[in-house]
């Protein structure tokens, strides 16, 4: 006897899927038996991990996205629909980071963050849960998940990624908030805040000195791999979690403990 989790009939979007983490997720869900939307602007690098999904034998569809175009937003998520059937799981995984004292911030870094991090992550959750709720209200036992991706930066102000850091901090009470108002719909909102994980948002400074100096002063010493979020990732979308609702959730190596 023993539990097996399994995401076969269950359809997840995941949003930032060209690259890094939204790429990693896509193909743990795809694995678990999940079809996955491959949700990004880069349609070449979908149309890649679509390819290497299906020869795994996993089924995935690309669908173009730009989460600071409301407009991208809704037509992305009625093509998911269409195309792979009711979002079960959205990963709401896009962002942006940008490096600089406060004092340095412009109106345009500012939007460039906000408008993804923030913005665009309420509106694609906004749009996704709609159709989530109206779904819900024709059958009450339906599970819905949505998982925000914030990040450890969200919890802590970390030096020169102020701006980053308060559009992280705002998914984290968005997903709280969206926890208390959709929990009732069956949605259950939560967030997953990583540490320091290698991808093409941060290995540029990973490989530079001020870099190797930052990942010295971290518990083990070490930044993550994308698989290293897996096991909350698959924890959080598992119809066994439908206890957990607005968590916030870490995955930094011990890095906010101390
Ligand atoms: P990444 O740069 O590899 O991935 C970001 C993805 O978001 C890319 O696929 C990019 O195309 C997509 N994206 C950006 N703007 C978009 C837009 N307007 N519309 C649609 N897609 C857009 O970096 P990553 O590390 O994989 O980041 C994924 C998420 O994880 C981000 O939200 C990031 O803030 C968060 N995060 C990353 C780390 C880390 O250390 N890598 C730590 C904490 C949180």
């Amino acid at each position: 006897m023993g539990i097996e989790v399994n995401f076969e009939g269950k359809v997840a979007l995941v949003t930032g899927a060209s690259s890094g983490l939204g790429a990693r997720f896509a193909k743990v869900l795809a694995m678990a038996g999940a079809q996955v939307v491959l949700a990004s602007r880069r349609i070449d690098l979908l149309k890649e991990l679509r390819a290497e999904i299906e020869a795994e034998g996993g089924a995935a569809h690309v669908v173009a996205l730009d989460v600071t175009d409301y407009g991208s937003i809704k037509s992305a998520i009625a093509h998911a629909e269409t195309e792979a059937g009711a979002i079960d799981i959205l990963i709401n995984n896009a962002g942006v980071a940008s490096h600089q004292r406060l004092v340095d911030v412009t109106p345009e870094d500012y939007a460039y963050v906000m408008d993804t991090n923030q913005r665009g992550a309420f509106f694609v959750a906004q749009e996704a849960a709609k159709r989530m709720i109206l779904r819900s209200k024709g059958d009450p036992k339906k599970q819905h998940r949505i998982i925000n991706i914030a990040s450890a930066a969200g919890l802590r102000a970390l030096p020169d990624l102020g701006l980053y850091s308060m559009s992280k901090a705002s998914v984290i009470h968005m997903t709280k908030s969206m926890a208390v108002e959709w929990g009732k719909f069956g949605i259950n909102v939560n967030a997953i805040c990583p540490g320091y994980i290698g991808t093409d948002i941060n290995m540029d400074f990973f490989n530079s000195e001020q870099g190797l100096e930052l990942i010295d002063t971290l518990p083990r010493k070490r930044i993550g791999k994308p698989e290293d979020l897996d096991g909350l990732l698959l924890l959080l979308a598992a119809e066994e979690s439908h206890f957990i609702n607005g968590a916030i959730m870490s995955a930094d190596d011990g890095m906010s403990a101390c």
